[in-house]
């Protein structure tokens, strides 16, 4: 029914996040599902799996709805990749803090330890070369796979 993100920075913002045009109901309260209880909404709102939503009312129509749908993407999915962007740093430090906890356990005869932290290490590494990856342009992509 919503919209779920799948570019870059996706897998820090996770899956809670899926973009839908709420109905405002005339009590003010917000829905997302549409029945006969719920058909005399009197408009779209942007909302999101995670509990956000927006504070436009858009019109209770079919152009209404892509209004309120575009302004989850505009406003709180933007804000999303915003802040996980900014990200790297704070990535950086903990990876830097991993790898000395790794070193630090081999050198303490922890090679059981080291490996366990190494994995760990490893899959946090994988999630943010696959988004450094997502960052680089289309056709970039296509050149560095060798294609025109
Ligand atoms: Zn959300």
């Amino acid at each position: 029914m919503g919209t779920v993100y799948v570019g870059a920075y996706a897998e820090q913002i996770g899956t809670d996040h899926e973009g839908y045009a709420a109905g405002r109901l005339p009590d003010g309260s917000l829905t997302g599902t549409r029945t006969a209880d719920t058909a005399d909404f009197t408009g779209y709102v942007a909302a999101c799996g995670c509990g956000w939503h927006g504070n436009v009312d858009h019109p209770p129509t079919d152009a209404g709805e892509i209004a309120a749908a575009g302004a989850w993407h505009h406003t709180h999915l933007q804000e999303l990749i915003a802040k996980a962007g900014a990200g790297w740093p704070s990535w950086a430090e903990r990876v830097a803090v991993r790898a000395r906890v790794v070193a630090g356990h081999v050198a303490s005869g922890r090679p059981d330890i080291a490996a366990e932290v190494a994995a760990r290490l490893e899959g946090e590494v994988a999630i943010w070369r696959r988004t450094a990856e997502e960052l680089v342009p289309e056709s970039a992509r296509d050149l560095a796979r060798g294609g025109v």
